[in-house]
């Protein structure tokens, strides 16, 4: 099967980074942050998740770059010096016997700039860092991007509800071009195909959005609720675990309305994303109806928005973005 290497590398790599930040997150759950408004358990938990994807990205594939969203410049600041020690600490709990140097390479593995041709990871080591904080959602990212076309994603979210309806959560949802979708849970190695819903009526779907008004819309959201005579609240979530949810069916649609004309989204917070829920029978494209262009840097230069939904209401949903948008 194509891809398989690349697979099993990459859900490996977002298994261990997701187990880490959760561990962090366990941490600041139980109290142990210094004080309150401290951000340093999601910067130290950020550094730590890329250096371990980029150490094992870069080990078993020497010749995929990986453009990653953060660097490790900060951490050689003196100033940031305990912040790096621990960053380094919580990598040798994934990984024995790191050095510094080591650690800080393994963060820099991701400094590739993208472009439209050959193979690049893409990776967001904690995608929703205000979700993280308020101990809610929070994804863990990694796709592989190949001639600008995503053709694997990988989504580690250790707090989003099991989707077979089990009192279980944390999972790694997994998307490969032409192969379909699956989830597994982060504690156990068993698998189940992913799918959207098969919901046809606009009325009866929910939607799901970021918590963070400043990331998309609200009240646009809710007018083109309105316009679809959509009843159920939306579903609130931070990262793209809202990718997951529409993947699983939790949801049947995601908007991302722009809130500032000139906020170009970033590739690595809606690659893995695009590939698990179209592979889950979905469909992604910009409020506009434009294919996703991944292969123009960093950023999602000649879109804007997101519409992602189970495939089925996208023309209504793209419709009724339209009539709001063009209103305002
Ligand atoms: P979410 O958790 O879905 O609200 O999205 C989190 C992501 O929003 C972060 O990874 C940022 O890259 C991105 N972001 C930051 N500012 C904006 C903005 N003004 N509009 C849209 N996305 C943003
Ligand atoms: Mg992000």
């Amino acid at each position: 099967m194509a891809y398989e290497l690349e697979t099993a590398a990459a859900v490996d790599a977002v298994l261990k980074a997701s187990r880490l930040c959760a561990s962090v997150q366990d941490h600041l759950i139980k109290g142990q942050t210094l004080e309150k408004g401290d951000k340093s358990p999601v910067t130290v938990a950020d550094y730590g998740a890329q250096a371990i994807v980029g150490r094992l990205l870069s080990q078993a594939f020497p010749s995929i770059p990986m453009m990653g969203e953060e660097n490790a410049d900060a951490l050689r600041q003196p100033e940031n010096r305990s912040i790096c020690e621990r960053v380094v600490e919580l990598a040798n709990t994934v990984t024995e016997g790191l050095t510094e140097g080591e650690v800080l390479a393994a963060i820099d593995w991701g400094v590739h700039p993208g472009g439209p041709r050959g193979r690049f990871w893409t990776h967001d080591p904690i995608d929703g860092t205000k979700g993280f904080l308020r101990l809610e959602q929070f994804a863990v990212a990694l796709a592989l991007v190949e001639d600008g076309d995503v053709v694997l994603g990988v989504l580690g979210c250790p707090n989003l509800p099991h989707p077979d309806g089990s009192a279980g959560r944390g999972a790694v949802y997994v998307g490969v071009k032409g192969q379909g979708a699956w989830w597994r849970p982060l504690s156990t190695d068993t698998r189940a195909p992913l799918r959207v819903t098969t919901n046809r009526d606009p009325a009866a779907t929910r939607v799901a959005e970021s918590v963070e008004a400043a990331h998309s819309d609200q009240d646009e959201s809710a007018a083109i609720a309105r316009r679809l005579l959509i009843t159920l609240p939306p579903l609130r979530m931070d990262s793209q675990a809202k990718y997951a949810a529409v993947a699983s069916g939790a949801a049947d649609i995601y908007l991302r309305l722009p809130t500032r004309k000139d906020y170009v989204e970033r590739i690595w917070d809606h690659a893995a994303g695009l590939r698990v829920i179209t592979e889950a029978g979905g469909r992604v494209t910009d409020i506009f109806g434009q294919p996703l262009d991944f292969g123009l840097g960093r950023g999602l230069e000649r879109n804007k928005g997101i519409v992602a939904t189970n495939s089925h209401v996208h023309d209504r949903v793209l419709a009724a973005v339209a009539e709001v948008l063009g209103d305002t």
